[in-house]
């Protein structure tokens, strides 16, 4: 049995940046923190690959500047049942859009720098927690260490070993990757499309469309992500699809520019306040614990727990016996829980039975857009504060 000090489940974002930053703040540790992964990285992932400024940020205090293919976009349009939104050009990016593949290779090289130990092609199978330790049975045989992260997903296997908890909370989305003939390509210069019109058909979610690089070749990735839980999945499912297709009549050709189109599909766990995230030795980040019920961004959170998670861990094996436990607290009551309770609240409003009043309120204010995206985005750290001392800080001082 081979034994670590920390051990983590899943080299997803969640993962490697808990190992990043626990190095970081202790070096010593090198050696001592190994990362299971059922994968080998460069490993596909199903994700449209949108980051939102909060994620350049989080990445920048842990001394990674994002040195893969990426597309920046500068603008932005929403279509919803009460007219469309066209957001006014930005001279920030709102969004960079990476390929999953490259991006969580270049996070796995800066954790292996710092000292991170990757086990790969090795699943992890079930968890045994006591006082003294943790137990990890993989496909590769048993590990034991003195912290476990879960880390590993939205169908995450520490979370259903140790916490117990359920799946009420898991959406999903679908994603097609469609070729285009060029960056001029309707579509592709136009920055990111919403389209919001699959709620009055009682989908929690929106269509969306994203300016991408496969291997430098320009292409769109059109999705539609859905906060319902599971029920009738199959007709869920082709519902979906159906939507997509109509948001995006271009899918409508199996085939385009002789690529025959796939379409994939994967679980997005959104935040639960019921939730928890630490039992005895054993925490939970990323698409584990629980991400953005409203839009399904996961990357900025994996990151922020990642952080919070390298730091609880560094104290916890200084001797500080709370440290796990704050760190649980910390994911509801800090500026994380708070914005992702907020999203909760406006999931339920744009996407319940008075989302049409919620859409022309959108509508109703560029400035307004300007400032919930800004917000959203985590754009000079607007998040912090909440969407309403954001809109009055601008009302008083004309700016943000
Ligand atoms: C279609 C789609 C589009 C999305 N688009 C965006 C977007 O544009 N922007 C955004 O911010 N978010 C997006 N998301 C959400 C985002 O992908 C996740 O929130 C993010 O990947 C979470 O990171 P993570 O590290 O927690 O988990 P993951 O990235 O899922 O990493 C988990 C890792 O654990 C490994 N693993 C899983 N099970 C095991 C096991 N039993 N043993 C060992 N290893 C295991 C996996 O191989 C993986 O490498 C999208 C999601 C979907 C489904």
């Amino acid at each position: 049995m081979k034994k670590y000090d920390v051990i983590i489940a899943g080299a997803g974002p969640a993962g490697l940046v808990t190992a990043l930053h626990l190095l970081q703040l202790r070096p010593q540790l090198s050696g001592c923190v190994a990362a299971i992964e059922r994968a080998r990285h460069p490993r596909p992932k199903v994700c449209a690959g949108g980051l939102i400024p909060r994620v350049i940020t989080t990445l920048r205090a842990l001394g990674v500047s994002v040195q893969v293919p990426a597309v920046r976009v500068f603008a932005g349009s929403a279509v919803t049942e009460v007219g469309g939104i066209n957001l006014e050009p930005s001279s920030d990016p709102l969004c960079t859009i990476i390929r999953r593949d490259e991006f969580d290779a270049m996070l796995l090289e800066h954790a292996q720098a710092a000292g991170l130990e990757i086990i790969d092609n090795t699943r992890v199978l079930a968890v045994r927690a006591d006082k003294y330790k943790v137990g990890v049975e993989t496909t590769q045989g048993s590990f034991e260490s003195r912290v476990l992260v879960g880390a590993d997903g939205s169908g995450s296997r520490v979370r259903t070993s140790v916490f117990g908890q359920g799946k009420h909370n898991l959406g999903r989305a679908l994603i097609v990757e469609l070729p285009v003939p060029d960056r001029q390509a309707e579509g592709f210069k136009d920055g990111y499309r919403f389209n919001f019109n699959c709620v009055a058909a009682g989908v929690r979610g929106y269509c969306w469309s994203f300016p991408c690089l496969i291997s430098g070749e320009p292409h769109l990735n059109l999705g539609i992500y859905d906060q319902s839980p599971g029920g009738a999945r199959a007709v869920m499912m082709s519902e979906l699809l159906r939507q997509l297709h109509v948001a995006f009549p271009e899918l409508n050709s199996s085939r385009v520019h002789g690529v025959r189109l796939r379409i994939k599909s994967f679980p997005i766990r959104w935040y639960d306040p019921s939730d928890r995230y630490t039992h005895g030795r054993v925490i939970l980040a990323g698409d584990a614990a629980g991400v953005d019920p409203l839009m399904g961004e996961g990357i900025s959170y994996a990151l922020e727990h990642g952080r919070l998670a390298g730091a609880a861990i560094a104290r916890y094996l200084d001797g500080d016996h709370t440290a796990l436990d704050a760190y649980g607290l910390k994911l509801h009551q800090g500026m994380i829980g708070r914005k992702l309770k907020r999203l909760a609240f406006a999931a339920r409003r744009f996407y319940g039975p008075h989302h049409r009043f919620y859409f022309r309120l959108a509508r109703s204010s560029s400035r307004l857009q300007r400032i919930a995206v800004d917000w959203y985005n985590g754009a000079r750290g607007l998040d912090e504060m909440s969407i309403t001392r954001a809109a009055l800080r601008f009302l008083l001082h004309g700016s943000l």
